[in-house]
């Protein structure tokens, strides 16, 4: 098959994520990716400005993974971890819990950032259920959110937002409004009413409040007050529930510190990361427990946890996993994300001034312009070629998010990109085309 030929079978037979079929915006044929760099199969050189979907976080193909990988696979690519387990999973294990919190230290390891949303609201429910709390089976979330595109975590996500079409088939929760209360302002009692008067009227049947701490991504990229979670920790501690903190996208630097919870200086009982955790080389996710929530459920008369993906823990994932975390501890994220941070503040606020510009909001390495109406598909993937930038906007949002070793100078790229898509005309939607969602 001819280049030609391969996109058209492509287009034939592949679904990709949120687009249909055909019909969709021309697609580019991915080469090769190192560092902060995708090459195309007709050469073009994009810098990878929201780090392919955001778990990119060393760069693409950091050596340090790929060999770990390699040598992984010479020894044993996968066996079931039921009745086994092994090094790269004890050592993965190992490697967390001294990187996470102290405390949250009982993991699950899931196949993906949903399957890790499942496995936490599944655990808060049977958490309640080994308390004597049958009837406690449903979760407070909040609106704007996003946790994933499975039932039981699209069932979490915003009930207005991409998901509405399948009401049908998901589970009912209880959603709290989104925190208004911006990152970058000062904090608003008011902002925490709605959490709790949904919290005090359904207490009777709520397990737990699931939440994206600080920054709420795939629905809205919205940054809000950390002090709305140090409010909910307190709620759920005084309510006898589980806060559950879905780090997938905010955890591992992206918001400044190692995790965005370190804002609000507060700990989950249940733990949800995911995406950067093996550096984006292979899909892993993990759903972490406190001792209280695991020993509860390990002490009760249904002591399983009841879940169990045919490939849990594998091994080639967990080697990528821990050369991901020996990247996460040797290198100085801290002041890379700090770095990137003003670099982004410096190119983005004074977009504000653009005619189409809604808002302008940056925290740690995550910028976002959220304009009034999206320019069409066209007129992007213009920019992107012509800037040589990968961007990836999805309904009135332009941002970055990109790989935590960008240079400044990239940085300055991939802003004049997010300028140039600002400044393009809006366009009207057209009905069934693949809206670049996330
Ligand atoms: N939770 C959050 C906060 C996410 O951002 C995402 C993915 N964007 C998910 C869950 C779902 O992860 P995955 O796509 O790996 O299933």
């Amino acid at each position: 098959m001819n280049f030609k030929e391969k996109l058209q079978f492509d287009s034939e037979h592949l679904w990709h994520p949120y687009a249909a079929l055909k019909n969709t915006p021309a697609r580019f044929l991915a080469k090769t990716a190192h560092g902060t760099t995708i090459e195309t199969a007709d050469g073009l050189k994009l810098i990878d400005a929201v780090s392919s979907w955001w778990c990119v976080a060393h760069g693409h193909n950091a050596p340090e993974i790929v060999q770990a990988i390699q040598q992984q696979s010479e020894k044993m690519c996968h066996v079931m971890f039921g009745g086994f387990t092994h090094e790269p999973a004890i050592e993965l294990g190992e490697r967390l819990v001294r990187f996470l919190p102290q405390g949250l230290n009982k993991i699950f390891y899931a196949d993906s950032g949903s399957i890790a949303v499942e496995c936490a609201a599944k655990m808060a429910v049977q958490y309640q259920y080994a308390k004597g709390h049958p009837e406690k089976c449903k979760l407070v979330a909040l609106k704007g959110g996003y946790h994933g595109d499975t039932a039981g975590a699209m069932a979490l996500s915003d009930p207005d937002g991409m998901h509405v079409l399948f009401r049908g088939i998901m589970p009912h929760h209880f959603f709290a409004e989104r925190p208004n209360c911006r990152a970058d302002e000062p904090w608003n009692d008011s902002d925490f009413k709605s959490m709790e008067k949904m919290v005090e009227e359904h207490l009777g049947e709520i397990a737990a409040v699931i939440c994206e701490p600080v920054f709420q991504g795939g629905n809205g990229m919205w940054l809000y007050n950390a002090v709305y979670l140090k409010k909910l920790r307190e709620l759920c501690d005084r309510c006898g529930i589980l806060l559950i903190l879905d780090e997938i996208a905010s955890g591992f630097y992206r918001t400044g510190p190692r995790f965005a919870m370190e804002h609000a200086q507060i700990l989950p009982d249940i733990l949800c990361i995911g995406k950067a955790l093996t550096g984006g080389s292979m899909t892993m996710a993990a759903c972490v427990a406190s001792e209280e929530v695991a020993d509860t459920i390990t002490n009760s008369r249904i002591s399983a946890f009841m879940h169990g993906p045919t490939y849990m823990a594998n091994p080639l994932a967990c080697a990528a996993g821990i050369a991901s975390l020996s990247l996460f501890e040797s290198r100085d994220y801290g002041a890379s994300v700090k770095r990137i941070e003003s670099r982004l503040k410096q190119n983005l606020l004074p977009m504000k001034s653009l005619e189409n510009a809604a808002d302008v909001r940056v925290l740690g390495a995550i910028g976002v312009l959220e304009l009034k109406a999206k320019p069409s598909n066209e007129d992007i993937l213009k920019v992107i070629r012509e800037t040589g930038v990968w961007l990836r906007p999805f309904c009135n949002y332009v941002y970055t998010m990109p790989p935590l070793i960008t240079t400044d100078a990239e940085i300055d790229r991939i802003c004049e990109a997010i300028r140039l898509v600002g400044e393009c005309e809006p366009a009207p939607i057209v009905s069934g085309e693949d809206d670049f969602h996330e």
